[in-house]
């Protein structure tokens, strides 16, 4: 085996005090750069930010046409129903109407079909007796009924979409009914994934000799491509100072830099050394919570670099505390954090004070109330109650006892299997 670094370097690493959550969160926030823009198609669209204004340029629906299948008249020919009129044409949607409508005459129309001149009201199909070429009404008519004026939806000028804004189905649409196929957006953050531990392997090279496998990185690949990020595995490294310096000069290609394991202060720790070598500038190092306590926060190059912690769930609960709302911000969008809900504990808590837990629970939806309860065992390498949980329960520092049925607010990682039925 190679000779380990002398641990005495390590003694050149700034002393820093634990920070709350709270603390952590804005200082992380508070120092991030900003990303580039680029022009995408619509369907590269989705869930990007908007990196500029959209306002319409011309009127949508872009002429008065019909809301209904039915016949488009003068409402003055209904005023004393039942009325007569004659039929003079058909108008389907996507046909120019022919002639303009005189007094006593009607025209058949299918919805979306643009309204004749003259014509001033639509009757609904339903409403009305077809004679041969005649259609009779039973009842009046008001003018201006069942026509969708053109400029209804928007005008010239209208603000559709404010720069910043996370694009979604109906703002795409939008996009595309106002013949924009090309739009400016916020870049994707590139985030490198390093994995540091000489007990890892890659999932493929499991085997029966004691090794694990390097889970993380691909916890934090989807956690990333969930957050609209484009994660680029860097592998493992072991725990070399030198050959993780290495590798985070390869990570430097990205915007941001998330490392796991070698965090902490074992004598094989090194993450927090080799950062500070290669000119990093250390903005924090523990933070008072569980788990993930330790997680060093360092701007290098002027990028972010999150070192993790090596637990499984003492990452990803870092990842979501710290590191995505970290580059959701960067990458332009203004909700950056998930949503929390106020549910009721169904079992006892008890903690030391000191440090806020994160407690994984389950959270479900019983008679119109919100139920949390914790998911087993919370030891931080325990993966199979993460994997159980939809939630994480935020106990505080100075909370020692949280009594069954007292509310606890809950930070949902999911929110789509809170409820098993639609609800209405
Ligand atoms: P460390 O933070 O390096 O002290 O690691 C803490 C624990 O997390 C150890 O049990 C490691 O084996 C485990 N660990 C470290 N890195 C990973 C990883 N990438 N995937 C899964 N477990 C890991
Ligand atoms: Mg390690």
């Amino acid at each position: 085996m190679r000779q380990s670094p002398d641990p005495s370097r390590k003694s050149e690493i700034p002393k820093r005090t634990a920070v709350s959550v709270a603390e952590a969160r804005e200082l992380i926030l508070a120092s991030l750069p900003a990303l580039g823009v680029e022009t995408v198609g619509l369907r590269e669209a989705t869930d990007r930010v908007l990196a500029e204004d959209i306002a319409a340029e011309r009127l949508i629906p872009p002429r008065d046409n019909s809301a209904m299948d039915g016949y488009a008249l003068r409402a003055e020919d209904a005023t004393d129903a039942p009325a007569r009129l004659a039929i003079v044409e058909e108008i389907a949607a996507g046909h120019d109407p022919q002639r303009k409508l005189g007094p006593g005459e009607a025209a058949r129309i299918l919805t979306g079909a643009a309204v004749p001149e003259g014509a001033d009201a639509v009757v609904m199909q339903e409403q009305t007796r077809r004679d041969g070429s005649e259609v009779i009404l039973e009842e009046s008519v008001s003018e201006g009924q069942h026509i969708r004026r053109a400029g209804s939806d928007v005008r010239p000028g209208t603000q559709v979409l404010a720069k910043g804004r996370g694009l979604r189905a109906a703002d795409i649409g939008m996009l595309a009914a106002l013949g924009r196929t090309q739009i400016s957006v916020v870049t994707r953050a590139r985030v490198a994934i390093l994995a540091t531990g000489d007990e890892l392997v890659e999932p493929d090279r499991l085997r029966d000799d004691g090794r694990i496998v390097a889970s993380n990185s691909y916890a934090l690949q989807a956690a990333l491509l969930e957050a609209g990020a484009e994660p680029v595995l860097l592998g493992i490294s072991r725990d070399e100072p030198e050959l993780i310096a290495e590798a985070f000069r390869r990570a430097l290609r990205c915007d941001a830099v998330i490392s796991t394991g070698g965090v902490s202060v074992g004598d094989r720790d090194w993450i927090k050394q080799v950062l500070a070598e290669l000119g990093g500038d250390m903005r924090l190092w523990r933070v008072r919570m569980k788990p993930g306590a330790p997680l060093a926060y360092v701007v290098l190059d002027g990028r972010p670099v999150f070192g993790l912690p090596g637990n499984p769930v003492s990452s990803l609960v870092t990842f979501e505390q710290f590191v995505r709302p970290a580059l959701l911000t960067m990458m332009g969008h203004t909700d950056v954090f998930r949503p929390v809900e106020r549910a009721q504990l169904s079992e006892d808590y008890r903690k030391p004070a000191g440090r806020a837990h994160f407690v994984r629970v389950r959270v479900d939806s019983r008679e119109g109330r919100l139920h949390a309860t914790p998911t087993g065992d919370q030891s931080s390498g325990v993966l199979l109650s993460m994997v159980q949980a939809n939630g994480l329960a935020f106990v505080p520092e100075d909370e020692t006892w949280l009594r069954a049925g007292g509310e606890v607010p809950v930070i949902m990682l999911r929110r789509d299997d809170l409820r098993p039925e639609p609800g209405y």
